[in-house]
This record gives structure tokens, C-alpha cells and sequence, in this order.
């Protein structure tokens, strides 16, 4: 049955673990570093749906009612349980994306993290005394939702998964999630452990594995689903938007981006270009915080392309776990980058390296594409507009700080920025206009667990990761006594 589960932990309505999907449907999984069949995966419908929201509104009652210590307890013991079985949830990990093994033990630590960390954090997570005058005693309480669904993409999918499981999980909810139709093996594999380690108790955590439209919708409009969380695109989560509109429903949004790495003339010119080829290759571009408007200010443009062009070169995608990156994850993600080529060709864009499926006997028929820079880009065209999700770079020169800023800010997106600059003024006063969630500077990276994530505009709304997520999965109810 490969990978065929419907779900992976059930109440005692749900007498067998790894179920198949009750509608007895798979559809196939390819391998993107070779475009070859790979395994069936499991096709679930709103009938799995429904008896997982079932399994998980049973269990998140005595959930609910543990002590929040003991519930900490428990999510540390399960980030154990990550790093003890990490080697084989980053190998299924790595054949179903594509990415390079190397990378995965990154992953792995990071997916643990968040259990560890909320696992601690649940323990002063509390309410406020409120002073409203001697004849009151008022206080205020952070109640769970229930039953959280959480809707995954498919580009980092056991790190997207810990980042909201975790801090659902530690306030109380129970958890109903989908990941990405094209992923699902390591979140189906951690939930398998973590049930038959012992860990978990039955019915809290359960994954559903099957296709956006029929299932992600189906929860949104499940009247036992209480809150959701949806990673992946603008399109899918307007979609839910309008249903959980019905249903004054509460999201948290974590979508696209089209992020702005800014590269002041002052910058260390080394650090910056190695960093602003990471943001834009790393996964081969398919993070959401990419990097992928590149501003450089005019005076050191020409050479610092030149120098990126040279960083560039020397990366190695390919199907090795040494691998710098690997291909695209999906057939559809691959043929959308090419069409982005095709619409710089036509256009008559400036290409200083790449444009290019990769092909020949190392790629085989896998999905793999170059790593690729246009320059002199108009921050109005279509490249610099919309997300590719490709290891595909605009580079746009900028006159001064008021010109970088407002380029940057020119965009439907506001998920992450990047500033590079030895000036510590400017630094934060650049920090302070920019209208996205996150801001690194003179790095480019993430990885920050107990950092808040997400976006502005169109990147959503909510946020993930540290102790304000626990806020997303909570809500505050107000007690007031008359004394
Ligand atoms: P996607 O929206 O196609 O799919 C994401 C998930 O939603 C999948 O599980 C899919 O099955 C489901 N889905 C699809 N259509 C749906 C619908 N109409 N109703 C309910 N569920 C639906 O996105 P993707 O292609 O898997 O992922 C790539 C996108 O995710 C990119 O836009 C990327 O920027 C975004 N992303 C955002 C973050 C973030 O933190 N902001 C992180 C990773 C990825």
C-alpha cells in the first residue's frame, strides 16, 4: 500500500492505525529527481475528513483538561521522539521533495524545535488579573478553539506542519491536518510515531491525505473545526477565506511572497551577495520568504552582479544528497518556472545567468532548473509582480534609501525583507518602513522558531511561530466576579 494512509491516529472508533482512505482512492506519486513513477498515495474524501474531526473532537476534551505542564511534558518527549527518528522522516522527506538529503537533518531539528519549545513555553502561558475597583475580581482565561484543522503545502512539509501542530497542541486543541497531496509521507510517518510510541494520545493528532479542493474545503466548512491554519497560495486561501466568511471562522493565512533584499552600497559586498543567492536558491526558490527582488543601489550594481553571477555558478543542483539544491517538488511547479522563462524571453529581459531547464544524463528526466538572474528589471513587470517559486532572481537598481524603500514596498506581497548595510541608523530606519513580517539584516535566512512569521498584504494575516502564535490558537475569555 506504499504510503496509502488516510489517517495515522484514531480514537477507539478508529480501531486500526495507517488507515486507507475510505474512498479507496490513490493517485500517483512521481519522483522529481527523475520524473519516474514513484508510489500510490492515498486520496482521501470529506468521508475520511469527517472521521477524523469525529477521532479529534472526542480527544481533545481530557486534552484540554490535562495540565498544562503535563501537555508540555508530552510535545518535548515527541520533539525526542523527531530527533531519535529523524534519519528516516528526513529520507521519506527528501525522495518526496526532492531535497537534498544533506539538508534534511536542518529540517529535522528544527521540526523538533517547535515541539520543545511550545512544550516549554505552554507552562507560563496564562491570562491577566484585571483591576476594575474593590467590588470585582476579573481575570481573564485563554481558552483552545477545539478541533484546529491545518492545511500544508508542500515545500517544507514537516517544518510547516510542527510550526502550527506545536502551539495548537500545547493550548489545548486537537488537530485535523491535510498536508500538501504531493508530500504527505513524513507528516503521516511523525503522527504514525508519535501514537505508536506512546506519546500522543489516540485521536489528537490526525492526517488526512488527499487533494485541496475536496478536503481543505470540506474543513473549512466542518461545523466541528473551530480555527484553521493554511499554508500555500493567495488563490486557495481566498478561497477558504469565503468560506470561513460563512462561518465567522478564524484563519491564520501564512501565503505567498515576492520579497524585496535590499543591497545598500555600504554593505559587506562579500556577505551580501553570498547571502542574496542563498535567498533566492535556497530549495531552489520554493520558500515563501524567498528573496527574490534584489535591489542593489546603482553605484556598486554592475559589480555586484558580476560577483552574483560568479556565486551562482558555483552552486551544484542535482539529484546528490550533497547537493546544493534540488529540483522543483512538482511536474506543475516546473512547467510554471519554464513559463516564466518563456515571458522574459518574449519580453526581451536581460538574463546574466540561467533561464534554463537543467538537462543531460546527471538531471535524468528530474525536474531541475537553473538557477537564474535577469537584470535591469522594471519593478512593474510581470517577473517582479508574481510569485514563481523558482530559483529566479529580478535584480532592480535603486537610487538612495527613499528609492529602495518605495520599490520595495511597491508589491501586492509583504511576507519578508532583507537589508544589507554596515549603517546601523539607516538599518532600523529602513527596518521601520518596510511593509512586510519579517525583516533580517545582513542575512538572509530563517529558522527563528521563537520568532513571530507572517505577512502583510497579500502574504496574509495571523502569525505563526513564538509566543504569539499561542495567541492564534486561543481565545481570551474574560471572567468577572462581583465580589
Ligand atoms: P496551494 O495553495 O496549492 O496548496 C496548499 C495546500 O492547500 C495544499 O494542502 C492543497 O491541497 C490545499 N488546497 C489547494 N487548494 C485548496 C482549496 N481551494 N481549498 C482548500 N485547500 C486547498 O499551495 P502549494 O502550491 O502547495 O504551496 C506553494 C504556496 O505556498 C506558495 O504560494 C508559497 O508562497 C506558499 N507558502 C507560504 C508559506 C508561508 O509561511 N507564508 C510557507 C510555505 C509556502
Amino acid at each position: 500500500m506504499e504510503e496509502a494512509m488516510g489517517r495515522s491516529s484514531q480514537t477507539s472508533l478508529l480501531p486500526t492505525l495507517a488507515v486507507v482512505g475510505l474512498t479507496g482512492r490513490y493517485r500517483d506519486k512521481f519522483d522529481p529527481r527523475t520524473g519516474g513513477f514513484m508510489k500510490l498515495v492515498a486520496e482521501a474524501g470529506p468521508e475520511d475528513l469527517n472521521a477524523a474531526v469525529d477521532a479529534a473532537h472526542i480527544a481533545q476534551e481530557a486534552w484540554r483538561d490535562m495540565r498544562p505542564s503535563e501537555r508540555g511534558r508530552i510535545l518535548v518527549e515527541l520533539g525526542r521522539v523527531i530527533r531519535a527518528n529523524g534519519e528516516r522522516l528526513g529520507e521519506i522527506e527528501s525522495q518526496e521533495t526532492g531535497k537534498p538529503a544533506g539538508q534534511m537533518p536542518a529540517l529535522i531539528n528544527l521540526t523538533a524545535q517547535f515541539f520543545e519549545f511550545y512544550g516549554g513555553i505552554v507552562n507560563v502561558m496564562d491570562g491577566q488579573i484585571i483591576n476594575e475597583g474593590p467590588d470585582y475580581h476579573v481575570y481573564t482565561r485563554r481558552d483552545p478553539f477545539g478541533v484546529v484543522g491545518v492545511i500544508l503545502p508542500w515545500n517544507a512539509p514537516m517544518h510547516q506542519a510542527a510550526r502550527a501542530i506545536a502551539p495548537a497542541l500545547a493550548a489545548g486543541n486537537s488537530i485535523v491536518a491535510k498536508p500538501s497531496e504531493h508530500t504527505p509521507g513524513s507528516l503521516v510517518e511523525l503522527a504514525r510515531l508519535a501514537v505508536d510510541e506512546g506519546v500522543l494520545p489516540p485521536g489528537l493528532l490526525n492526517v488526512v491525505v488527499g487533494a485541496g479542493p475536496p478536503v481543505g474545503r470540506a474543513m473549512a466548512a466542518h461545523p466541528l473545526v473551530q480555527k484553521i491554519s493554511f499554508t500555500g497560495s493567495v488563490r486557495a486561501g481566498q478561497d477558504l477565506g469565503r468560506i470561513a466568511a460563512e462561518r465567522i471562522l478564524p484563519l491564520t493565512l501564512e501565503l505567498g511572497g515576492k520579497s524585496a533584499n535590499i543591497v545598500f552600497a555600504d554593505a559587506d559586498f562579500d556577505a551580501a551577495a553570498a547571502g542574496s543567492v542563498r535567498a533566492f536558491t535556497w530549495n531552489s526558490g520554493q520558500w515563501c520568504a524567498a528573496g527574490t527582488r534584489l535591489l542593489v543601489q546603482e553605484s556598486i550594481h554592475d559589480a555586484f552582479v558580476q560577483k552574483l553571477v560568479a556565486e551562482v555558478e558555483a552552486l551544484r543542483v542535482g539529484p546528490e544528497p550533497d547537493a546544493t539544491s534540488g529540483p522543483m517538488t512538482t511536474l506543475a511547479q516546473y512547467e510554471k518556472v519554464l513559463s516564466y522563462f518563456e515571458i522574459a524571453d518574449a519580453d526581451g529581459l536581460t538574463c546574466a545567468v540561467g533561464g534554463t531547464a537543467l538537462e543531460g544524463d546527471r538531471f535524468g528526466g528530474g525536474w531541475f532548473i537553473a538557477p537564474t538572474v535577469y537584470t535591469g528589471v522594471d519593478n512593474d513587470h510581470i517577473l517582479a509582480r508574481e510569485e514563481i517559486f523558482g530559483p529566479v532572481v529580478v535584480v532592480i537598481p535603486f537610487k538612495d534609501e527613499a528609492d529602495a524603500i518605495r520599490i520595495a514596498n511597491d508589491s501586492d506581497f509583504g511576507l519578508s525583507a532583507g537589508v544589507w548595510s554596515r549603517d546601523i541608523g539607516r538599518v532600523h530606519r529602513v527596518a521601520a518602513r518596510l511593509e512586510a513580517g519579517r525583516i533580517v539584516v545582513n542575512e538572509y535566512g530563517g529558522g527563528f522558531v521563537q520568532t513571530p512569521c507572517g505577512g502583510f498584504k497579500f502574504s496574509g494575516y495571523g502569525r505563526e511561530q513564538g509566543i504569539e502564535a499561542l495567541g492564534h490558537y486561543t481565545q481570551t475569555k474574560s471572567v468577572i466576579v462581583r465580589l
